[in-house]
């Protein structure tokens, strides 16, 4: 299939493309650069030796997004391109709520005109908000915490009424848990901009010297060492859900949420032994105060995902370690070394 990726020079747009260009799809990219840099494509098209059709512009953008129709003509869109950060989401609402739920509707205007029936979103776990039970399933009840939060469950609504509008249209929700890890080659990984918000990026640069120490937010949970639980899951075996999705939305309608996890978590504490066992040294911790609108624990069923678009989690907790370190201790800069 031809398939749209908005944001794909991020951290798991970019995984997607590949593991889309293995199983024999076209691929095209919106980006804004606003949280990727060039350089990313660079090495996405050296590791296929695919040909990628590019587009810098904004997913708000009405005319870019017909010239990317008219030149792509996509059979189905992935809809990366969006904003992550929980904490600036709450000082920047507004923002948060254009970019992912103005650039969404955008983006499905402009498949309206060009006749494009096929959107697979990135939603997030955090769409539950505080655990009424674990795991959670997708009948889970929906009360976000977050301004992030909140602009994933509306772009999620408005999908769901798009796609019921019509007989032909699909949407496929899928709520990532914890995407951590990186390529296989070491070419590509995940590279914030600024102080690293997410434990698996912070631990890599603790681990390649830039930081002097990790802080643990909380030690008195309700978890087995007080620590935080999550549902971390290996970013390629993220990008092959895309995959599955754009296979299983050959074949249905209708709008349907999947989680996106492995259906394990680990604690803060199991993150830091684990990463110390593949870079081989410690990593210096602080224990610090719980993070505000922190969850104590997190965890996927996944087994619609298994059952329905027929994917399962295959990487293990030593393979999200060794391979984020693998990226790290070789771009110790990001791409910024390049
Ligand atoms: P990322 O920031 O690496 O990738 C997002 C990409 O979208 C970037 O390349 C950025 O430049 C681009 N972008 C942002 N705003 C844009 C706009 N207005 N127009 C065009 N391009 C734009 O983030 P990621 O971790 O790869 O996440 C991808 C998607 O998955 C996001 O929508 C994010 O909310 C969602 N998600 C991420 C996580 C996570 O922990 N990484 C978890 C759940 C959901
Ligand atoms: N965490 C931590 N120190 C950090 C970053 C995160 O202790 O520098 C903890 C955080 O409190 C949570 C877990 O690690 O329990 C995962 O946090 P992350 O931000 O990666 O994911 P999210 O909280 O969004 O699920």
């Amino acid at each position: 299939m031809r398939v749209l990726v908005t944001g794909g020079a991020g951290y798991i747009g970019s995984h997607t493309l590949l593991e889309l260009m293995a199983q024999g799809h076209e691929v095209c990219v919106l980006d804004n650069y606003s949280n990727a840099v060039p350089e990313v494509l660079t090495r996405v098209r050296a590791l296929s030796n695919g040909a990628i059709m590019d587009f810098a512009g904004d997913v708000r953008d009405p005319a870019m997004l017909d010239q990317v129709m008219q030149a792509f003509q996509p059979e189905a869109v992935i809809h990366f391109a969006g904003l992550k950060a929980v904490g600036e989401s709450t000082e920047k609402p507004l923002y948060y709520y254009d970019v992912n739920v103005g650039g969404t509707l955008a983006l499905l205007h402009a498949m309206e005109r060009a006749g494009c029936k096929r959107l697979i979103f990135s939603s997030s776990a955090t769409v539950y908000g505080e655990p009424v039970y674990l795991p959670y399933d997708e009948a889970h009840p929906t009360n976000p915490t977050s301004v992030y939060g909140q602009s994933k469950l509306m772009a999620e609504r408005i999908l769901t009424d798009w796609a019921a509008a019509f007989p032909d249209r699909t949407a496929v929700l899928l709520r990532y848990f914890n995407p951590v890890g990186a390529h296989a080659s070491a070419q590509i990984g995940e590279d914030p901009k600024d102080i690293p918000n997410n434990l698996m990026p912070f631990i890599a640069q603790v681990a390649v010297g830039k930081r002097d120490f990790l802080q643990i937010f909380g030690d008195d949970y309700d978890t087995p060492d007080g620590t935080g639980q999550r549902d971390y899951i290996h970013v390629v075996d993220l990008a092959r859900a895309h995959v599955a999705a754009v296979t299983y939305a050959e074949g249905a309608t209708g709008a349907r949420p999947f989680n996106i996890g492995t259906g394990q978590s680990y604690s803060v504490r199991d993150m830091v032994a684990a990463f110390e066992r593949a870079c081989g040294k410690p990593i210096p911790t602080k224990q610090a105060p719980r993070r505000a609108g922190d969850i104590a624990a997190m965890q996927a069923d996944a087994s619609r995902a298994a059952a329905e678009l027929n994917w399962a989690a295959s990487h293990d907790l030593d393979d999200m370690t060794a391979s984020t370190w693998a990226w790290q201790s070789k771009n110790p800069d990001g791409y910024k070394g390049a």
